[in-house]
């Protein structure tokens, strides 16, 4: 499942391509991904891209200039247009959806559930499990930004939301209302890092545990974006290339090796049903 790293590197090679391309042609090819919304983006210019927590938003523009209409014989057309706020489409992509972009003119992979034409080549969105999601709207006013964990986890805030709570500190880190984008790999990987077994409670962290929380994410999930997402199966970045993160993982999928920091082996349990891995000797 894609989590924050990966969709980062999603949205920075997308901004590199898209804005300034116009939309040719949206083909949706599941109607699970919600039939005809894709019509009203033809002809207009891709603004920008940008991630807020694992969902990938595209800001696409007004369909035409107001400068090329006069306002004379043109009126209706001229309210319409400035009634136009251009639109937003919302992708995320969930247990196994992922983006490929395609330059030639082969044949499209198995599992495509999306086509987006612009002149320099095909966004795909493939999905074999069809939880992917692609939703076309009107912009309306900005959301309330989401705590960006690339920019920093706040180890006070945390702290204080954790509170006296006895949710496992892993899956506090897991949840999307408290952190937006980490999941299963990043949450193992950050809690190795800091030292902290993923077993306590998050209410028991004390102060310089979460500032070890802090600085562990702020190792960790910025190479993962460097090393363009971890490619343990099936991820891979707009291009179809895996990414490189795997290398750096110390605990995940690595049950009944060596911690590279103590010399412990490495312990795996199941945590509220999601495969856990640590090192016993030094997360305390
Ligand atoms: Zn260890």
């Amino acid at each position: 499942m894609p989590e924050l790293p990966e969709v980062e590197t999603l949205c920075r090679q997308l901004n590199a391509i898209l804005p300034g391309e116009k939309v040719l042609a949206v083909e949706i090819l599941d109607p699970r991904l919600g039939e005809g919304e894709g019509e009203r983006l033809i002809g207009r210019k891709i603004a920008a891209v940008y991630r807020r927590g694992k969902s990938i938003r595209i800001e696409i523009g007004k369909r035409d200039r107001l400068s090329d209409m006069s306002p004379e014989t043109d009126r209706g057309k001229v309210k319409k247009i400035r009634m136009d706020k251009g639109f937003t489409a919302e992708l995320h992509l969930r247990m196994t959806g992922r983006l490929f972009w395609q330059t030639d003119a082969t044949s499209l992979p198995p599992y495509t559930r999306l086509v987006m034409t612009f002149s320099a080549g095909k966004l795909l969105l493939i999905d074999p499990r069809r939880f992917a999601t692609f939703h076309a709207r009107s912009r309306g006013a900005a959301l309330p930004p989401l705590a960006n964990p690339l920019e920093g986890l706040p180890a006070r805030r945390l702290g204080e939301i954790a509170g006296m709570r006895r949710l496992p500190v892993k899956h506090f880190l897991m949840d999307q209302r408290i952190v937006a984008g980490i999941g299963n790999i990043y949450a193992c990987e950050i809690l190795h890092h800091a030292c902290v077994d993923p077993r306590r409670p998050s209410g028991s962290l004390a102060a310089n545990e979460w500032r070890k929380v802090e600085k562990a994410a702020a190792v960790i999930l910025p190479r993962a974006v460097a090393c363009r997402g971890t490619t343990v199966s099936d991820w891979r970045d707009l291009f179809g290339i895996s990414g490189e993160n795997q290398k750096h993982l110390k605990v995940y999928l690595r049950d009944g090796e060596t911690c590279r920091r103590c010399g412990g082996k490495i312990g795996y349990m199941k945590l509220s049903g999601r495969g856990t891995w640590f090192c016993p000797a030094c997360q305390k």
